[in-house]
């Protein structure tokens, strides 16, 4: 199927992580959905497949547990609620992420409060969490934004010294590393997603990761509709949804597992040769990866600079969308707490919770507080990135780059 919009045949369709041409859907899921349909057992709490895919994924990540659930926003929730915070509590979290990760801290009641990001690695630091720690602050949860590891040392020294928690958002980070260690096995949950355009798929699903008992058995519980099982006298211990993952997602999720390494791989070798072809090409800037670190390309972002490619971001995106390359310019166009759930609060009725019980300060959301944000929204360009890349296709967007970039100056 041609993901191209047009006929030029000068036009390279690239495969798309939408559709089949981007994926790695073979026999092997076909086998493992087949298997969990004639097993008749399609729920998690009964079956295998699932119950498999966590103890791999545990394998994996060389951790002690791992639970399944329906979605990365699910997995985030549940590890909000395995902190807990109280009503009005803060979760620092990044001003550029996917709604789940604020939703999560939101249903909780809990108060998202934003820190402003790095703007060439557009991840949060620890110098810009510092300045939004309070009284209120309950955890710190960071976004791994691209595949691109945060600075975890100063992080965590930061978290250790205040004793938060730290979550870490691993939705575009799968097997990526910090200074030789993976991300989501550094702080004290990781959460992971496995919907349609992530490193591995199953259409939608997560998955949660901890080495602290008492956190897994929380989440554990709280995807469970906090119900017991195997427990003596089981009962429903506290308000929890349904968050599993059924059995036909689960198979397929081990089927995936097993190719978990060759997409990562893939997507980085492809990313590594794009940035050697295009290293000299004025005003765009490669990935800034941390030396030791492994940036597992969820995508590819440029850093274009407007003081030299005039338009910026905005003018090479729609020469490269022309040309079949479908980036996105901006990324997520404006900063999480410009969305209008922030700006109007509305959340439970006409309530405003928890946005009602929140500091002033929590909600201070001033541009001049944000200038790294507002640089990396303003200047990045996000390619799409697959592992089903060849080096036909890094040459045609390499050339496409090169060539729009002259066309422009
Ligand atoms: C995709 C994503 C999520 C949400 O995952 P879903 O499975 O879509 O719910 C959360 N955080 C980040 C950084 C993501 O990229």
């Amino acid at each position: 199927m041609s993901i191209a919009t047009t006929n030029d045949l000068s036009i390279l369709p690239l495969p798309s992580d939408q559709d089949a041409s981007g994926r790695t859907f073979g026999t092997e899921e076909i086998a493992a959905v087949t298997a969990a349909l004639k097993s008749g057992t399609l729920t998690s709490t009964k079956g295998e497949f699932t119950k498999q895919f966590e103890i791999q994924f545990a394998k994996i990540m060389h951790l002690e547990h791992a639970h399944a659930c329906s979605s990365g926003s699910a997995a985030l929730h549940t590890a909000v609620a395995a902190v807990n915070p109280e009503p009005g509590e803060e979760i620092i979290t990044t001003s550029i992420t996917d709604m789940g990760a604020l939703s999560a801290i939101l249903f909780q009641g809990a108060v998202p409060r934003f820190a402003d990001v790095d703007p060439r690695t557009y991840n949060v630091t620890a110098e810009s969490i510092e300045r939004c720690i309070s009284k209120r602050t309950r955890a710190v949860m960071v976004t791994h934004l691209f595949g691109n590891p945060c600075d975890m040392d100063a992080i965590l020294e930061l978290a250790r010294r205040y004793s938060l928690p730290v979550i870490e958002d691993c939705a575009q980070a799968f097997l990526a590393e910090y200074q030789g260690r993976m991300v989501g096995s550094l702080g004290d949950i990781g959460c992971f997603s496995l919907q349609q355009g992530k490193h591995i798929t199953t259409g939608e699903g997560g998955i949660v990761v901890s080495d602290r008992d008492d956190f897994a058995r929380r989440m554990f519980l709280f995807i469970n509709k906090a119900w017991g099982y195997g427990d003596p006298n089981p009962d429903h211990y506290f308000l929890a949804p349904n968050y599993r993952m059924n059995e036909l997602t689960g198979a397929v999720a081990l089927a995936q597992l097993d190719k978990l390494d060759f997409s990562v791989r893939q997507r980085v070798a492809t990313a590594e040769e794009l940035t050697q072809q295009i290293q000299s090409v004025p005003g765009v800037a490669t990935p800034t990866i941390r030396s030791g670190n492994r940036h597992t390309y969820w995508k590819y972002c440029l850093d274009v600079d407007p003081a030299v490619i005039p338009g910026g971001t905005v003018a090479l995106g729609k020469m490269l969308r022309e040309q079949g390359v479908f980036c996105a310019p901006r990324y997520i166009q404006k900063p999480a707490f410009q969305c209008q759930v922030f700006r109007d609060q509305c959340t439970l009725g006409s309530s405003g919770f928890p946005f009602n019980l929140a500091a002033p300060e929590a909600l201070d959301y001033s541009p001049e507080l944000f200038p790294g944000t507002f640089e990396a929204l303003a200047r990045v360009l996000v390619l799409p990135w697959s592992e089903r890349y060849e080096a036909r296709h890094i040459d045609y967007i390499g050339k496409t780059i090169r060539d729009s970039v002259r066309a422009l100056l």
